[in-house]
This record gives structure tokens, C-alpha cells and sequence, in this order.
């Protein structure tokens, strides 16, 4: 039999584990809700247990596992197997969570970023498959990113590279991002700039026709309220939309000058606001790109779906 691959998506408020086969297909997995709040040693048991749950209820053992591939939802110093830092998850800092995890198993263990992941599963399984090299954005409350360059994951040598969310775009936004910096692209087109653009393009003129609660306050505006006005053609929703996807042009622009890869794929939650998103992102690049493409560039929508961050971890063990 071949052997399966167990991969593990620790995120912010999901926790899945899942038997992955060497093709990408989900064998089986569970998923639970309950860890957010817990500290690092009690999740290390909880990740144990369900990793044991599943080779249980499978009929299989630990020996027909060809490893344990984890993506963690932050900073992660990939050679080590030690997390950095996360805004996802309380404490974690420099914590050992390959080793506490390997030390259960007998198997091999690999730990690395969850967008790294999802990278991994677009390139292997995708809409990167056949690529050599792909430039991954996963564009959600924040933004994440995955270089994958001649086949191999492109770290750096912390293994926090591909950080595309804190490279600075435009200096005059007001909106100071969560790294501390004003001007990062995750302060101008992801779901945490979505309250201050909604006020600003307010207090801009901008009215809208999305019928919004009593109490609203601006906090509550994300993706989903936006994707809700763009339905109904709500001019305040649209301005902001395009905003968004001037802002990801932009970074798709700078992508293209420093690695001239043949695929760029956007993932996450905010490509749900669909093709009038894409085409304005794939507008403002051809804008900025004008005669310098030489050769076709895709500029295309993640195909793996929701589970990219589990079957991508698992096939960190294929890499
Ligand atoms: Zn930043």
C-alpha cells in the first residue's frame, strides 16, 4: 500500500487533520473548533489525539504514514521547526512545535507557514500544476504568500519570506498596519482595511444602498458585506472593491518585475467578490506592465478551495 500522507492546518479559529493520498485527495480528516483558546501544550496533545483518532479509526498504523506535513498561521523558522510569532493563536513565540509534536511519533515532521502550504497544494494539485515556478497570494482579513521557485519552496533564511502583506505600496494611507508601519499593502486591500475604507470613501461623498443595522458601527464592515453591496450594485461597495484591486495589481505588478514567473494564482476570501475583481486586478497590471511582458503571464483564481491548507501541508512531505 502506498503510504498516506497526515497533514495538520493549525489555524486561527480551525484545527484540521486529515490522511491526505500522494495525488492530494483527502482521505479522511476531523476538524474541530475548541483549540483557539488553549495554551501551546495542551494544543500539542490535542494535534496528538486527533492524529492518533485517525490512524485508529483508518485501521492503519503509524508506519503506514509517510510523515506529518503542519502549517502554522504565522512566523515560522522552517530549518529549527520553532514558531515565531502569530496574531492567531495566544502565545507561540519561539515555541518548539515540530519537535513537540515528533517526539509522539516516530514518523518525520515538517512545520512551515500555512500559506506556504496552501502554495505548495496550488503548485502540486492546482491551478500551479505543471509550473516550475508560482507566485501564490492568499488575500483574506490579512495576506499571505508562498514563492515557489524551480520546483522548491523559496523560504529565505528566517523562512518568513514571501511576506508580500508588509511591503509598503503607498506611504499617504493613513491606516497603520499590524506590523506598525503606515503604507503596508495589508492596510489598503485586505479584510482589515475594509472598516477604513468603508469611512473613508463615506466621507468622501461615496453613499450606499446596502441597508445596514442600527447599530453599525464601522468594525463591522468585511468581505462578506462588501461581496453583499456588490450584488446590488452599490456604488460605496464597488469604489472600494476597485480600490482593493488596484492595491493587489499593484503588488501583482511587483511580482512580475522581481521574479517573472509564468503563473501568479490569488486565493483567499476576498477573490470570492469574483471575476469584476479579478479583471480590475489583471486591468491595473497590464496598465503598470504595458510593453514589458514578454511572454504570457496567468494571472488566475486558486482552484484548491478550502482545504488547500491541509492537503498543501501534508504535501510538504512531497517536496
Ligand atoms: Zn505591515
Amino acid at each position: 500500500m502506498e503510504k498516506l500522507l497526515c497533514g495538520v492546518d493549525l489555524g486561527g479559529t480551525k484545527l484540521s487533520v486529515g490522511l491526505v493520498s500522494t495525488t492530494g485527495r483527502i482521505h479522511d480528516k476531523i476538524t474541530v473548533y475548541d483549540h483557539s483558546g488553549k495554551s501551546e501544550a495542551m494544543i500539542v496533545d490535542q494535534i496528538v489525539g486527533l492524529i492518533r483518532q485517525l490512524i485508529s479509526q483508518n485501521e492503519i498504523s503509524e508506519s503506514d504514514l509517510k510523515g506529518i506535513g503542519m502549517g502554522f498561521p504565522g512566523h515560522v523558522r522552517y530549518r529549527d521547526g520553532h514558531t515565531l510569532t502569530t496574531s492567531n493563536l495566544k502565545g507561540f513565540k519561539n515555541f518548539p512545535l515540530r519537535q513537540s509534536i515528533a517526539e509522539h511519533f516516530k514518523v518525520p515532521v515538517l512545520l512551515d507557514n500555512d500559506a506556504n502550504a496552501q502554495a505548495f497544494c496550488e503548485y502540486k494539485f492546482g491551478a500551479g500544476k505543471g509550473y516550475e515556478t508560482v507566485i501564490f497570494l492568499t488575500i483574506s482579513t490579512g495576506i499571505g504568500a508562498g514563492i515557489i521557485l524551480n520546483n522548491k519552496l523559496y523560504r529565505g533564511i528566517t523562512g518568513t519570506a514571501g511576506e508580500f502583506g508588509h511591503t509598503i505600496v503607498n506611504s499617504d494611507n493613513k491606516l497603520i498596519c499590524t506590523c506598525g508601519n503606515e503604507g503596508c499593502l495589508m492596510a489598503c486591500a485586505c479584510g482589515l482595511a475594509l472598516p477604513y475604507l468603508f469611512k473613508k470613501k463615506i466621507e468622501e461623498g461615496f453613499s450606499t444602498t446596502l441597508t445596514l443595522p442600527e447599530d453599525f458601527n464601522f468594525s463591522q464592515v468585511d468581505g462578506k458585506l462588501i461581496m453583499k453591496g456588490l450584488g446590488i450594485d452599490d456604488p460605496l461597495s464597488k469604489a472600494i472593491m476597485e480600490e482593493c484591486a488596484d492595491y493587489i495589481g499593484i503588488i501583482v505588478y511587483n511580482i512580475f518585475q522581481i521574479f517573472n514567473p509564468p503563473i501568479i494564482i490569488l486565493g483567499g476570501g476576498l477573490t470570492s467578490w469574483g471575476e469584476t475583481y479579478l479583471a480590475r486586478v489583471r486591468k491595473k497590471f497590464n496598465d503598470l506592465a504595458r510593453d514589458m511582458i514578454f511572454d504570457k503571464i496567468e494571472i488566475v483564481e486558486s482552484l484548491a478551495g478550502c482545504d488547500a491548507g491541509l492537503i498543501g501541508a501534508a504535501a510538504l512531505l512531497l517536496e
